[in-house]
């Protein structure tokens, strides 16, 4: 899935290619992709020209001159592409002539101009180590599903919430209360690295559907994964366990030498 870093990959590209262009057209994809058709979205592009493209947390913002913001999710196995055809077509719209594509395989993404509930994201200034601390401090659920609920905390997904709690040494099952301060520190201080790391590599590419950037370029993050995807662990070697295991819907990776 998209994560942050990958949608602000994205992001940096449509930035720099289409910031200021004109939106010469709008087509959807196949009916089957919509409950209902999203109208708002169309007429605020139609026409329009890009003042900028934005991101929150996992959520990529096209901001149109005097119109308002469409926001597109990526979902579980969303891409965009410069030209590029599939049948997994939800949305298009045209920059000159180039075609802008959302290809969304698995049907779990979403065109549209409201924006959900956010938390904040572990690269601003609003997340410190006292916010997570309360955050957590309270809670009987598992330490992962907290970090990746987008009403909490914005931006991490499987990938760099496994990576964060590698990294602060805590294992992902355990429940949110159950972090001392100093784990919590570690870890506030884990998603904010990992996280920019991912940015500055331009995100990770693996899995099954692997990230590519709107170009067809992959990320470098994978390089620096220590038990996501992995059989042994990156930092001490040992064995990764819990692949198979579900947190929040999700298979959970740890390594049990090197987290508690
Ligand atoms: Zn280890």
């Amino acid at each position: 899935m998209p994560e942050l870093p990958e949608v602000e990959t994205v992001r940096r590209v449509l930035q720099e290619r289409y910031a200021g262009k004109t939106v010469t057209a709008v087509a959807l994809g196949k009916p089957t992709f919509y409950r209902a058709p999203p109208l708002a979205a169309i007429k605020i592009l139609t026409g329009g020209v890009i003042a900028a493209f934005r991101r929150r947390g996992k959520y990529l913002i096209v901001v149109i001159e005097g119109r308002g913001e469409v926001i597109f999710h990526l979902g579980m196995s969303g891409r965009i592409t410069i030209g590029g055809e599939s049948p997994h077509v939800r949305f298009q719209m045209w920059i000159g002539t180039e075609a802008l594509r959302f290809h969304d395989s698995r049907r779990f993404g979403r065109v549209g101009c409201l924006l959900p509930d956010l938390g904040p994201e572990p690269l601003d200034t609003a997340f410190t180590a006292d916010y997570l601390w309360k955050l957590l401090r309270k809670r009987t659920a598992p330490v992962k599903a907290l970090i990746m609920d987008q009403k909490l905390i914005a931006g991490l997904g499987n990938i760099y919430a496994t990576e964060a709690l590698h990294a602060a040494k805590v294992r992902p099952g355990r429940a949110g209360k159950s972090l001392s301060r100093a784990e919590v520190e570690k870890l506030a201080v884990a998603c904010r690295d990992i996280l920019s790391r991912g940015v500055e590599a331009g995100g990770a590419t693996l899995d099954d559907e692997a990230f590519l950037d709107p170009l067809g370029r992959p990320g470098r993050m994978q390089m620096g994964v220590m038990v996501y995807g992995r059989e042994k662990c990156g930092t001490c070697g040992g064995p990764v366990i819990g692949t198979r295991k579900s947190i929040g819907g999700r298979a959970s990776a740890y390594c049990p030498s090197c987290q508690l």
